[in-house]
């Protein structure tokens, strides 16, 4: 999935949260913002991918933001792993670096 594809779900959670924030439904509200957060880490992961910036659908909302960029580095690290030859000894561990 592109980032903006999750960028624009991440979005749409987001009012969604909003409107259950107003509405009073905080169970709905909890559950959007999260699924709004997860969309846009998955988005900052997929932009890592791509070499894309941060999407505007996300980029004005700090909350949405931070769990793009933690997306982005999180794919960032995982990438930086593979090609480390400490994490990749067979026993399973990350180095120290990389713990
Ligand atoms: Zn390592």
């Amino acid at each position: 999935m592109c980032s903006l594809t999750c960028a624009l779900d991440a979005r749409v959670n987001w009012a969604h949260y909003r409107v259950a924030t107003i509405a009073g439904d905080i169970d709905a509200a909890i559950e959007y913002l999260q699924e709004a957060s997860q969309s846009s880490f998955i988005s900052g992961s997929e932009s890592y991918e791509e070499g894309s910036v941060m999407p505007n659908l996300v980029a004005d909302l700090p909350r949405l933001a931070a769990s793009w960029r933690a997306g982005w580095n999180n794919r960032g690290l995982s990438a930086e792993m593979d090609l480390c030859p400490v994490c990749n000894n067979g026993s399973g561990n990350p180095c120290p670096i990389h713990d």
